[in-house]
């Protein structure tokens, strides 16, 4: 019933390799990938369950459905709205330009993901309804506005999973990147290490998707997997541990990142294993993200008072080399705010924040505070310091 309202994938390296079975309905990657009770609110849930019985309600189901969508945030951050890029006044589809620096891009045939979290931030993506959707056919927009805008070094390819392509299609959408001087580096976000490792081990195309990562390396550029791991257990088999030697083997990058989410990873010492295990198998530990405010955001979320408490928990226990992460983080809408920690003061107890990387450039780096809250798990239900400079202040709560 709730995979009517979000979407539900799985595949059988998913279910065979990954889960545990003998720990259900509480096993994290379970909870990670299979929808579950209270996802959805009592009433919402009721309301679908009366409609489904009936194939006369076809209708009133779909409109439920659609209803339900769309009070649970599909476009968090105003993603749809601020980030939508421009030339010649015309808005161009299937791509997003937040920071100076970074260009998203959503080729139309990486919609997909090998599963479904059900915690993903663009679920919209997945739902086969057209509003919701970025996707791009093909590059040539892309090109033609990296070339008008050449402070743009890096296109960040994502989706869903670029990797879910085939190597020819995924060949068409990078390589006319590469007649642009001005970009320097090419990220792929993907996931398909932890859920699909065979991508780039055993797939008919498995060798060519490597040719490509040599080639764009090869051009001189910096090729980076953004590798979304979300639990330990991932990095666990072999077939995962030899996909990253041989992405690695092409000269890229590999960096590791995900959201730290209740009943999966809500746990200090999964994420320091996590952290170790990337650090064993050349991975970068890059972001550990705090849950956005979208989809069945209540049962996944974890207050920020908490998500400090296990990112220091879990950093303090890495070696130097693994203390490249970053967390807790939210991707926000004016930009990523890193919550460094927590003060206690003689004027009360704060939250240290930072803004990492902002719409406007001058804001980045700049430490403010908050009145620190329990409960709080978004930027938008914090209170600023009355000391917090008025740039960010206006930034902040423009939100
Ligand atoms: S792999 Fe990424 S895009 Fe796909 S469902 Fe998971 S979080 Fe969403």
């Amino acid at each position: 019933m709730i995979s009517q309202v979000l979407p539900f994938r799985v595949n059988e390296y998913v279910l065979s390799s990954l889960i545990d079975w003998t720990n259900i309905p509480d096993d994290p990657i379970f909870q990670l990938v299979f929808p579950q009770p209270g996802m959805l609110s009592i009433e919402d849930e009721k309301r679908l369950s009366v409609l489904s019985g009936d194939p006369a309600n076809k209708l009133q189901l779909r409109e439920t459905v659609q209803d339900i969508r769309s009070r649970l945030n599909p476009h968090p951050s105003g993603q749809k709205e601020l980030n939508v890029p421009r030339l010649d006044g015309v808005e161009l589809a299937g791509m997003q330009h937040k920071y100076r620096e970074t260009v998203l891009y959503f080729p139309g045939q990486g919609q997909t993901c090998h599963a479904y979290c059900t915690y993903c931030f663009r679920w919209a993506q997945f739902v086969g309804d057209a509003d919701l959707k970025f996707a791009a056919p093909d590059p040539s927009q892309l090109v033609e506005y990296l070339k008008a805008h050449p402070q743009v070094t890096d296109v960040l390819v994502t989706g869903g999973d670029p990797m879910v392509m085939s190597t020819e299609r995924l060949r068409s959408h990078l390589e006319p990147l590469l007649a642009i001087d001005s970009v320097r580096t090419i990220r792929i976000g993907t996931k398909s290490v932890a859920y699909w490792p065979q991508r780039f081990v055993t797939d008919q195309d498995a060798d060519e998707v490597l040719w490509l990562f040599e080639k764009i390396v090869d051009s001189g550029r910096n090729l980076a997997v953004m590798g979304h791991f979300s639990h330990p257990r991932e990095l666990e088999t072999d077939i995962a541990r030899r996909a990253l030697q041989r992405i690695r083997s092409t000269g890229a990058l590999v960096y590791g990142q995900a959201p730290l989410i209740g009943r999966v990873n809500d746990d200090a010492d999964a994420w320091a294993e996590l952290w170790r295990r990337e650090l064993g198998a050349g991975v970068v530990p890059y972001y550990m993200f705090v849950e956005r405010d979208t989809g069945p955001h209540d049962y996944f979320k974890v207050p920020l008072a908490q998500a400090v408490g296990i990112f220091q928990a879990a950093y303090r226990q890495l070696p130097g080399l693994a203390r490249t992460v970053r967390g807790p983080v939210m991707s926000a809408k004016p930009g990523k705010v890193a919550v460094d920690g927590i003060e206690d003061t003689p004027q009360g107890k704060f939250f240290q924040l930072r803004l990492l990387q902002a719409r406007d450039p001058e804001l980045v780096g700049r430490p403010f505070r908050a009145h620190f809250s329990e409960t709080a798990s978004w930027v938008d239900e914090l209170e600023l310091a009355e000391t917090t400079p008025a740039d960010i202040r206006a930034a902040v709560q423009g939100i």
